[in-house]
């Protein structure tokens, strides 16, 4: 690959680490990409590569989709510069609206641009309205890089209350961050609702909002115990706690109504990014009226130059009406492909005496080295899959045709038959 190794040299003088985070992990491999169609891509050398990146969760239409890219383009020849919160369209409204349509909890809808800033959003609404300082969030739940919720290395509690359980080094470890970033949240093991009911008997009163990822997406595809997440409405609602759904990856992509609707428990506030843009960069947070229109009041404030800027706007709206078809058409045929991949996966894997699991929800996977017939936590899949897992984490190949990340495989509308059975050809070298 002479001409990606030479373009990694020229970015080493210029970018640190190009853009690649993670200490020399595998975001860091020198490889440079020029052109995409559909679920394919192609490097600077002219490797061809399946992409089950989906440029971590967004792409789920896959590269070249005519009509989203017509509708950008429309979008561009009509206006693409106005600043938010100063100037309106009306695809800003039927974009809520369509929103509010599918999604259960959403009774109003505000915009953003990226995952995190939805996530530092509901947040503050969720402060405001309880008048509480805490919230609760949940091992390796990632809901952004924001210094309040990133995951990272927390030794003891600066006030003595239960000790975050994310003490060794974590992933997202940083230099750099306010010392006292956790002071205001208590980190907690998912999918165990005893431990929850306890640090609530004690702490509820102060907690302002629970957010988690209804499925386990970001710690290894894990789905919530049956029961937990409605035991967790249950206790929110008792002790007055804004419950949140941290969507940014399981909305629109699990299905038009995200994992809440897939799954029947509706939260007080959802954020969402990834999918919702097609590719673009769009995010939202969407909740309950009450809480929500702390925003119309001025109670709280939120800002950002580019929330909902015309072309993240037009790229949801394209996107959402091509979800929308025919019945959910794109989701029918995410499931085949995903359907034809695990089993190609887990026969591989049989072939060669390696246990495995596949799980996750529509549109995402992990492939799992364990013979657990499901994982429900991370503590889980520490136990009984990493130490094989983490070989499979940093393994990037080198002959192309694959691309994965972090274990962890996306599937757009683009995957043809011909392209899993690439891949699955490439996994089985
Ligand atoms: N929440 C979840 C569940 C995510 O997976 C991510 C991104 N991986 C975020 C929030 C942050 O989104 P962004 O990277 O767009 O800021």
């Amino acid at each position: 690959n002479t001409k990606s190794l030479a373009l990694h040299e020229r970015a080493a003088k210029v970018m640190p680490g190009g853009q690649a985070n993670f200490r020399g992990g595998l975001l860091s491999t020198p490889l440079f990409f020029s052109h995409a169609r559909g679920a394919r891509l192609w490097d600077v050398d002219g490797n061809e590569y399946v992409d089950l990146i989906n440029a971590g969760g967004p792409g789920i239409l896959g590269h070249n989709d005519p009509e989203y890219i017509d509708a950008l383009k429309r979008q561009l020849d009509t206006v693409y510069s106005l600043g938010s919160g100063i100037c309106q369209t009306e695809q800003d409204i039927e974009l809520a609206e369509k929103i509010a349509s599918h999604v259960p909890c959403a009774e109003r809808v505000r915009f953003c641009v990226t995952g995190s800033e939805a996530v530092h959003l509901a947040l503050r609404l969720a402060r405001a309205y309880t008048k509480r300082p805490y919230f609760i969030r949940f091992q390796t739940h990632y809901h952004g890089w924001f210094d309040s919720v990133l995951g990272g290395v927390v030794d003891e509690h600066p006030e003595g209350r239960p000790l975050p359980l994310e003490s060794e080094q974590s992933f997202f470890h940083t230099e750099g961050r306010v010392p006292d970033a956790f002071k205001y949240s208590f980190l907690l093991p998912w999918n165990d609702i005893d431990v929850l009911e306890e640090t609530l008997k004690k702490y509820g009163h102060e907690v302002a909002m629970i957010h988690m990822e209804p499925i386990l997406v970001n710690g290894g595809g894990c789905p919530p115990r049956p029961g937990y997440l409605e035991r967790v409405r249950e206790l929110c609602d008792q002790h007055g706690i804004v419950l949140g759904f941290d969507e940014v990856i399981t909305g629109f992509r699990v299905g038009l109504g995200g994992a809440q609707a897939a799954l029947g428990v509706t939260p007080d506030l959802a954020t969402f990014g990834k999918a919702l843009g097609g590719g673009m960069p769009m995010a939202a947070v969407a909740g309950k009226a009450e809480i929500m229109d702390q925003l119309r009041t001025g109670k709280v404030t939120g800002a950002g130059t580019f929330n909902g800027y015309p072309l993240g706007v037009a790229a949801s709206l394209a996107t959402l009406k091509i979800l929308e078809r025919d019945d959910g058409a794109v989701y029918r045929r995410i499931d085949m492909m995903q359907a034809r991949l695990k089993e190609g996966l887990l026969d591989i894997c049989k072939r060669r005496g390696i246990p495995a699991l596949v799980q996750g929800p529509r549109g995402v996977f992990f492939l799992l080295f364990t013979d657990k017939p499901v994982i429900y936590s991370f503590q889980e899949l520490m136990e009984a899959a990493l130490p094989r897992q983490f070989k499979f984490y940093s393994t990037m190949p080198e002959e192309g045709t694959l691309l994965m990340y972090g274990g962890r495989w996306y599937i757009s509308a683009a995957l043809t038959e011909a392209d899993v059975d690439c891949a699955l050809e490439s996994a089985d070298r």
